[in-house]
């Protein structure tokens, strides 16, 4: 079937694309056709209409107006596609035949630069045996990462830097795991043809990968040629603003793994309705769009070094104690353009007269909020200041060439102030006299002719002419040459209008030229200094993140922790940050201290007490002071901690295909494996996946295996058996505490304090009625209860426990065992049970 020339040309450009969409260049738009139309249609919510395209007849089609694309190529993007940005790549007007086009880039989830202020991350994964690689880029902020691993730290890096898209040599398999991981934190796989092997080296102009500090032939050279290969390929253009690469596994860094992050809430996750408040969402007070990007990377890998953590507590200090101090460098930084993002335009060259101008002003606005910093500054702000060059020079030329409110793109002139270069400033002129020439010779024609309604117009096929109307043609004068007829009349041209327009258009057509190769010249002057701007955008930053927690001790009233070498942690009138900003003066702060004597807390108490709260809150606490921040408590003296393990049950444990106990005890394997004398362990509800023995007996023996250590992890022990409270007795190091519960006539009221001594009962009939529970199921679970307690066997078990300390755990499933359900006192029950009549009842 034949097709228009030009469809065939769209075709051919869309073959070699695979699930990526084609926007096609059409004029003043840029099209889509066939699938990707109806697709976009749907996406953007734009008409879908059809063009002829020859024999196959009309086609779907829709388009976007070209100088709306980023927008749409932004919500594109958003859903997770790709997209290949077609242009004309010859004027139409000169084009002889079918205007040449060309793809002049390609963009994907996780190159895009979007107004987002969120980091967008490309990942690329490559393996060899065992060994996994990952390639870790942000394209906004020009970082990269480079590193390798087993899988399953594979697996915690991509769980924190959450890439929109994940790059896989097509031929290979993915593992099931890393699929759902990519899908789970909302982003696409791309699969990619293996990278020729020395992309890396290529982008660096090094020799070997040895330079960069990767080893030849490892998993993760692989994974970062697939990234610069995949940058080749989709940008067509080099990267100068790009970091070198760094190590993904930073010494000095908290580890955190994947669950930890979830489990704590520490970043954002779902989305609308399902959002939840995290750790993040309360800290920010950045004031702009980078410093938020690296408040979220100081939170998710807090410092584990004393000197580097205490530098920042004391700029952290310095800040907060000088309100107008910070109040100045916010006002200054406030809404500044994101340079890093500014920078990764120039670098692909898509920047705009209107991005250079924002970029010179965020440069004044940095320096502004540098300037601010006293000389008696605290080392970590004095260093920020020193180490910068100073780019004012820069930045105050450009701003004060750009016209005050530059065009949003390069291709129309009108980019520079008058005075910036004399043959722009003549070839003005040139066009000024131009147009005044045109309105004398307008005056002067009506004059000569009588027309009084003769116009002067411009058309791009005809030039300059003269219309005159239908009434006055017999007025007009010999000279004048007929070019076209209209319905309401003529317009003509005339030699003395033919000489000058040349003129005129010749200097129009040339200004544009000059102020764009100008424009070109300060991209790449940009360009060339792309590294030591990158590097004082993050200056910048810090400040900004400095000053954010500064702002956030003073308004929540947090306190500077004592961070110390030593194993312990002393909190005293703790605070959740989440639910105290939340609930407010109704959250009731709450001690905590642990120490190497006594490192394991077992905690009881009623569900709801506010066990999960006073559990998190150690973590939170112990990640803010190691970040770097205040913390929310009246007191805290932070031993250093090198990991937080988190053993939480999580509520999407399901929705992953793995069952809550094996995901429970896959965890609990990792904890046991790796936690050490200078870990946190929250465990919340260990065993309560499986039945009740089980999940018992399991939750004493790991009890019993950290307890026995010789260096005992500081350990935060949540459970509801009761069973296990005996073992104090047993270890000095366990201490039991609980939530306090208040019992009131009519039921319980949870205190939310904790108290140094285990809880007297589990109280979980009383919250079942405090959950709306009927009166009649709650009564005959209370007699149901009575009648458990007085079961010979089971007291005689409890009794017998503590004495048979050797092995506690037998004695207690030997009494256990004899559990029958129809000998005597369950007679009642029997009966009861009988009476059921199971067709009719509630699921309750
Ligand atoms: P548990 O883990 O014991 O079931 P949670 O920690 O989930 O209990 O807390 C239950 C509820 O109590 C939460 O909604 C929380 O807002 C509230 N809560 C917890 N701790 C406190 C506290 N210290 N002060 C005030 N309210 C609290």
């Amino acid at each position: 079937m034949s097709l228009t020339p030009m469809m065939r040309q769209y075709r051919e450009m869309k073959s070699k694309l695979n699930d990526t969409l084609l926007m096609f260049r059409l004029g003043d738009f840029y099209e889509l056709f066939f699938e990707d139309a109806v697709t976009a249609s749907q996406v953007l919510d734009i008409t879908l209409t059809g063009r002829d395209a020859g024999e196959a007849g009309r086609v779907p089609m829709c388009g976007v107006p070209h100088h709306a694309l980023d927008g749409y190529l932004e919500r594109l993007v958003e859903q997770g596609y790709r997209v290949a940005i077609c242009d004309q790549v010859e004027d139409p007007k000169t084009a002889k035949g079918l205007v040449r086009r060309e793809i002049v880039r390609i963009v994907t989830p996780g190159t895009a630069l979007t107004e987002a202020t969120d980091a967008r991350y490309l990942a690329a994964l490559a393996h060899e045996g065992d060994e996994w690689g990952l390639a870790l880029l942000d394209m906004g902020a020009g970082d990269v990462w480079v590193g390798g691993g087993r899988a399953d730290e594979v697996r915690d890096h991509l769980a924190r830097f959450r890439p929109r898209e994940v790059l896989l040599v097509a031929e290979e398999e993915a593992p099931a795991w890393l699929e759902e991981s990519v899908k789970r934190h909302g982003g696409i796989v791309t699969r990619v043809p293996s990278p020729p092997p020395d992309a890396l080296v290529a982008h660096y102009g090094v020799p070997h990968p040895e330079a960069l500090g990767l080893a030849a032939g490892s998993a993760a050279v692989s994974a970062a040629n697939m990234v610069f290969q995949y940058l080749k390929d989709t940008q067509m253009a080099d990267l100068r603003h790009l970091s070198r690469p760094r190590p993904l596994l930073e010494s000095g860094r908290m580890w955190l793994s994947e669950r930890t992050i979830e489990h704590l809430e520490l970043v954002p996750a779902g989305s609308g309705k399902d959002r939840r408040t995290s750790l993040y969402d309360v800290i920010r007070e950045t004031v702009t769009a980078a410093g938020s990007r690296l408040l979220r990377t100081w939170m998710v890998r807090p410092l584990v070094d004393r000197a580097a953590i205490e530098e920042r507590l004391d700029a952290v200090t310095a800040l907060s104690d000088d309100f107008l101090l910070r109040a100045e460098i916010r006002e200054t930084l406030r809404g500044m353009h994101d340079l890093s993002r500014l920078l990764a335009k120039c670098s692909i060259r898509r920047a705009t007269p209107r991005d250079l101008l924002a970029l010179a002003h965020a440069i004044e606005k940095g320096h502004g909020a540098l300037d601010l910093l006293p000389p008696d500054a605290p080392p970590l702000l004095a260093r920020l200041v020193q180490d910068v060059p100073d780019f004012r020079p820069l930045a105050s030329s450009l701003a004060n060439e750009l016209v005050e409110d530059p065009p949003a793109t390069a291709s129309e002139g009108g980019i520079f102030r008058d005075g910036i270069d004399p043959e722009i400033d003549r070839l003005r002129a040139l066009q000024t006299d131009g147009r005044q020439w045109l309105r004398a010779f307008e005056a002067r024609e009506r004059e000569r002719t009588g027309i009084k309604s003769l116009k002067i117009g411009y058309n791009k096929v005809f030039g300059y002419y003269i219309e005159v109307s239908k009434a006055n043609l017999s007025l007009v004068p010999e000279d004048y040459e007929r070019k076209q007829t209209l319905a309401s009349g003529e317009r003509f041209t005339h030699p003395e209008l033919k000489a000058r327009e040349a003129d005129i258009l010749t200097a129009a057509e040339r200004v544009v030229e000059m102020e764009r190769e100008r424009f070109d010249a300060w991209v790449e002057r940009i360009r060339e200094r792309a590294s030591d701007l990158q590097r004082f955008a993050e200056v910048v930053s810090t400040l900004d993140v400095l000053a954010s927690l500064a702002e956030l001790a003073v308004k929540r009233g947090y306190v500077r922790p004592e961070v110390t070498d030593e194993i312990g942690i002393e909190i005293r009138e703790g605070r959740h940050p989440v639910v105290e900003a939340s609930i407010g003066s109704e959250f009731v702060p709450n001690d905590l201290v642990l120490t190497p004597e006594e490192p394991i807390v077992l905690l009881t108490g009623p569900n709801m007490g506010g066990k999960s709260t006073y559990m998190r809150q150690a973590a939170l606490i112990a990640i803010l002071a190691q970040m770097g921040s205040f913390v929310p408590a009246r007191y805290a003296r932070m031993g250093l901690v090198d990991r937080v393990f988190t053993r939480i049950g999580a509520s999407d444990d399901l929705s992953r295909g793995q069952s809550t106990f094996m995901v429970e005890m896959t965890e609990l394997a990792e904890i046991l494996r790796e936690a050490s004398g200078r870990s946190l362990v929250l465990l919340d509800e260990i065993g309560r996946g499986t039945s009740t023995y089980d999940g018992l007996s399991i939750a004493e023996a790991v009890l019993e295996d950290l307890a026995k250590r010789r260096s005992k992890p500081l350990t935060l022990f949540a459970t509801h058996y009761h069973e296990l409270i005996s073992f104090s007795e047993q270890f000095a190091c366990v201490r039991n505490q609980s939530m306090a519960v208040e019992e009131t006539e009519d039921g319980i009221r949870f205190l939310h304090s904790v108290v140094m001594r285990p809880s007297d009962r589990s109280y979980g009939i009383q919250v079942a009625r405090l959950a709306g529970l009927p009166d009649r199921v709650i009564r005959r679970a209370m007699e149901f209860l009575a009648a458990r307690e007085t079961l010979p066997e089971v007291a005689s078990a409890r009794r017998d426990a503590p004495q048979d300390a050797r092995h506690p755990a037998r004695a207690r499933d030997e009494g256990a065992v004899a559990l029958d359900l129809f000998t005597a006192p369950y007679r009642d029950l029997a009966e009861w049970l009988a009476a059921i009549d199971v067709m009719r009842v509630t699921p309750l």
